[in-house]
């Protein structure tokens, strides 16, 4: 049985061992410099890890390989029409994050002269930018010393050093032992080294502790997958509602959702507020329940019923609506949720 707690002569092999492996194994991606290579564009790097909160890297190469033939700097990004960065990122979801990307690249490109900040101050004070991202681009992109955890990272430690406290309160202490291997120099190497083992050895299920170069020195080995430890979840509340599925002459009525507020600025079908209120169609007539579509956001899980019209001629309506033919509704750029609907009704 190894020593519980990791000496601290131990840290700095612990950090060499994780920096050698990824000189060997890193993951090629998109936004990335090979190690030891130039450092990666800021633009990518900060269009990555925005795009990377709460969504797997699988997801978000397509959407980076879009974003960045469409807009490949920072500033044509700032130029762009609200509307298109919102399409483009349909999708992806959390869609706060898409208007803060606007507003940070219009702020970068008139305000700092299309540079962005390389200390990790400087870059949270731009829109849509948390500590975790601010660590992740000035150490990547500037080379800096910052101590990068995502969820990866904290994983690996929370194993490496057998972290007992549960998150979300472990947090501070897994920030301090990344901090202890952190290294001054190649801070960015070493976070996405740690965030490469977390992806690719130390996974959520079945680690595959056999391969990994910290193997001797993991503390939590034994019991990998015990770690992290985790408070009880408590269940999401559910909320209910209707969504208007409003048809005339091969097209649908689209909304332009308000610009603050949950999927904000997106078009989308109309619907009511989701806070389970009995509410009255948007106008008279045959409404046919077309069927149900269930969607988890982050703080509720939504149950929405999908009510249908039928019509021979395109009605007025007491809202604005943009008509959007049917056949060509994958180009509208629905959130998910919307798109899941407009199936259902498709095949209603
Ligand atoms: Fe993770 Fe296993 Fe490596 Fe420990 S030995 S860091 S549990 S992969």
């Amino acid at each position: 049985m190894p020593d519980r707690i990791m000496r601290v002569e131990t840290l700095p092999l612990v950090t060499n061992k994780i920096l050698a492996y990824y000189d060997a194994n890193a993951r090629i991606l998109p936004w990335r410099s090979p190690p030891g290579g130039t450092r990666p564009d800021p633009y990518h790097v900060w269009l990555s890890e925005v795009m990377l909160q709460q969504t797997t890297v699988a997801a978000v190469k397509a959407y980076f390989a879009t974003f960045t033939q469409r807009w490949p700097t920072c500033a044509d990004l700032a130029h762009a029409e609200d509307a298109d960065v919102m399409a483009a990122w349909a999708g992806l979801g959390y869609y706060a994050r898409a208007r803060n990307l606007l507003a940070c690249a219009r702020q970068v490109t008139q305000g700092l002269g299309g540079q962005f900040p390389e200390t990790e101050d400087g870059l949270r004070a731009l829109p849509g930018i948390g500590p975790y991202t601010a660590a992740a681009i000035s150490a990547i992109a500037f080379g800096r010393r910052a101590v990068v955890v995502d969820g990866n990272v904290e994983r690996v430690i929370a194993r490496l050093f057998a972290v007992k406290t549960a998150l979300p309160a472990a947090k501070s202490e897994i920030y301090g032992w990344m901090d202890s291997l952190t290294p001054q120099d190649r801070a960015g190497d070493f976070a996405q080294a740690m965030m490469d083992l977390g992806a690719t050895i130390c996974t959520p299920k079945k680690p595959l502790c056999d391969l990994c170069p910290v193997a001797e020195d993991c503390r939590g080995r034994a019991e990998a997958e015990a770690f992290p430890v985790k408070a009880a979840k408590q269940p999401k509340p559910e909320r209910q509602g209707r969504v208007w599925w409003i048809e005339a002459e091969d097209h649908v009525a689209l909304i332009r959702r308000p610009a603050k507020g949950l999927l904000g600025g997106m078009r989308a079908l109309p619907s009511c507020d989701w806070v389970g209120e009995e509410v009255l169609p948007p106008l008279a007539g045959d409404w046919q329940a077309l069927g149900v579509v269930t969607h988890v956001f982050t703080h509720f899980r939504l149950t929405l019923q999908i009510m249908g019209l039928r019509l021979p001629k395109q009605p007025t309506l007491v809202f604005d609506v943009q008509w959007w033919p049917i056949d060509r509704l994958h180009e509208a750029g629905l959130p998910t949720l919307f798109n899941k609907a407009a199936m259902v009704a498709c095949q209603g």
